[in-house]
């Protein structure tokens, strides 16, 4: 058994994650709290990038109303294409 440093609840050693250069070779925070962390870092990272993506378009609106126009030719030709098959 092992306590659990965040939630502090003691639980079986196979519910900790390996760690080599931890002491007892286990991470101090059960698997369950390590996965929640994760969970959000991963949320914050996604925020993150998305602001970011924002902000370079907020910089870059000759790029980004271009790379919208290619997107719409590229619609537009494979709507074409469809069409050209079918008839
Ligand atoms: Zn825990």
């Amino acid at each position: 058994m092992k306590q659990c440093l965040k939630c502090g609840e003691s639980q079986d050693t196979s519910q900790f994650n390996k760690q080599a250069r931890a002491k007892d070779g286990l991470f101090p925070h059960c698997k369950s709290c390590r996965k929640s962390a994760n969970k959000i870092r991963y949320k914050s990272l996604g925020e993150k990038i998305t602001k970011q993506v924002k902000e370079w378009q907020a910089k870059n609106p000759d790029k980004v109303k271009l790379a919208k126009e290619r997107h719409r030719k590229k619609i537009l030709m494979l709507k074409l294409i469809n069409v050209l098959k079918v008839s």
